[in-house]
């Protein structure tokens, strides 16, 4: 029974690297028929903003990758946000003290402080680990009486791991796991430090909470990023402290910058001109608006499959993949365990390609909203077929006005350097006769117009383009746009006449 989570900090917006994960596991748990679980993991109340929850559901959803369980849906492990699960880590955390896995510490920030600049001064690091607990304040050191003591005096402590000690785990102490992308992998108990579980403002860490939780809630593939592959030996140790049975742990490559060193960051979008996030996002703090996918115009089957390919690849030449797709294909073995390269120019292409298989319904959906913008009113069908002969030349359909003014109004001026080449002094009087000829055309047809005009050009034994570049001018302004007797279709008979004889005049 395959159970998957998503468990963002909602910290601010989540970022591509985010949205990849949660993708990562939508995808496991529809190629096994599991269920895709959204845990929220809020207990740094510090770090706590307002809005983000909110969002990352927004993004979760725009992207097709709804969850199955969390939030206010299908609640059967719930509730799913750890600030409304309090209660139930402060239990753990005592389960683990009970049994000696873990104890209290009342060391103050002074207190450590002083411990690291005297280690540092010895050209050491300090560790809060089995070397350092005897010269530091907690439940180790102290009597039971003296505990029981500080705690009713209301003294502030942390509950600590108690991650290695020689007599239990003997010298050469592995903790060993098998991750699904990395195979073995293995960590030196000794080395480790006493992590804090449980902090003085009463909420759990992170790793406390993520392990009570996972267990809770059945979670049996945990898939996650790379940044967490240094928690993961104290992660085992936790589950092997509870006597519990860990899961199966996959960490994802980083996603790094499209050029130089390092890992993408959530600053890059804005330093280096491409969105960083699946929504626009508004900093409530700041007043600061980050761009984001959907509105720089990219579509969700974009980022989706674009993010799809950061790490994974299906072992074939195919790039292009719907979400129904990869639900069925995708290998987590096949996942990389280097990291990935953004490309936002090859987004950019997953954007075109995507374009030309969209339904023109529904792109001249979203064009209306900018023809209804500049006060264009026309029929839907006249839209649609607009964008059926534009879309393939668009990366984005806010292309498609300078693709297509011209099938909604005249053209205001001429290109200054295509008039001069193509309008000779010959051109007026053959765009007169071009008039007469368009005039005579009964079904106003591109087929028929191109049959005639072209019957026309070749009986006067002048080269097409003669007719043409003008014509062309003419209609558009400009030497751009489709297939010109297309143009003249879609506008009708007496616009083409109109323009033919604005253009002469
Ligand atoms: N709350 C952690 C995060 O923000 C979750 C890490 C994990 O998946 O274990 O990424």
């Amino acid at each position: 029974n395959v159970r998957v989570r998503f468990a963002p900090s909602p910290t601010g917006p989540l970022h591509i690297g985010g949205v990849r994960t949660a993708l990562f596991n939508y995808l496991f748990a529809k190629k096994h028929n599991g269920t895709f679980v959204l845990r929220i993991e809020d207990t740094d109340q510090t770090r706590y903003v307002a809005n983000a929850e909110q969002y990352i559901i927004d993004a979760l959803n725009w992207c097709n990758i709804p969850f199955d369980e969390g939030p206010g849906k299908n609640e059967k492990f719930g509730p799913y946000r750890q600030s409304e699960r309090k209660e139930i880590y402060k239990k753990y955390a005592e389960e683990l003290i009970a049994n000696g896995k873990a104890y209290y510490a009342f060391d103050t920030a002074e207190m450590l402080d002083f411990h690291r600049k005297d280690h540092e001064e010895k050209g050491k690091t300090f560790i809060y680990n089995w070397h350092n607990r005897e010269k530091l304040t907690n439940s180790l050191t102290l009597t039971k009486d003296e505990v029981a003591q500080r705690i009713a005096n209301g003294e502030k402590y942390v509950v600590r791991f108690k991650m290695y000690e020689p007599i239990i785990h003997g010298e050469e102490a592995v903790i060993a796991s098998t991750d699904m992308i990395r195979g073995n992998v293995s960590f030196k108990r000794e080395i480790l430090d006493d992590k804090i579980l449980f902090k003085s403002d009463g909420m759990p860490t992170y790793h406390l909470a993520n392990i009570v939780d996972d267990y809770l809630m059945e979670i049996s593939h945990v898939i996650r990023g790379e940044e967490w592959l240094p928690s993961l030996p104290l992660h085992i140790a936790l589950y092997e402290a509870f006597g519990w049975d860990a899961p199966e742990f996959a960490h994802l490559p980083l996603i790094l910058k499209p050029v130089g060193k390092g890992k993408l960051s959530k600053r890059d979008g804005d330093k280096l001109g491409f969105p960083v996030f699946p929504l626009a996002y508004k900093n409530e703090e700041t007043g600061a608006i980050s761009r984001g996918y959907k509105e720089d115009g990219y579509f969700a089957e974009t980022v989706v499959n674009f993010l799809a390919l950061l790490g994974w690849n299906p072992g074939t030449e195919q790039e292009l993949f719907s979400i129904e797709e990869l639900s069925a294909i995708f290998d987590i073995g096949r996942v990389n365990k280097s990291g990935a390269r953004f490309d936002p120019d090859k987004t950019k292409w997953f954007n075109q390609q995507y374009m030309m298989k969209k339904n023109n319904a529904e792109l001249a959906e979203l064009f209306a909203e900018i023809l209804t913008e500049k006060g264009i009113v026309v029929e839907k069908e006249y839209t649609e077929k607009v964008v059926s002969l534009i879309k393939e030349r668009a990366t984005f359909v806010a292309d498609f006005w300078d693709l297509s003014n011209f099938f909604f109004e005249n053209p205001t001026e001429y290109d200054a350097k295509a008039s001069k080449k193509q309008w000779k002094e010959d051109t007026p009087a053959l765009m007169q006769e071009l008039v007469a000829i368009l005039d005579g055309i009964e079904d106003f047809n591109s087929q028929n117009i191109e049959t005639i005009v072209k019957e026309w050009i070749t009986s006067k034994e002048i080269g097409f383009g003669k007719v043409m570049q003008p014509f062309r001018l003419s209609l558009v302004g400009a030497m751009k746009g489709p297939h010109l007797f297309d143009i003249a279709e879609m506008i009708g008979k007496q616009a083409t006449i109109d323009r033919i004889n604005n253009a002469i005049t």
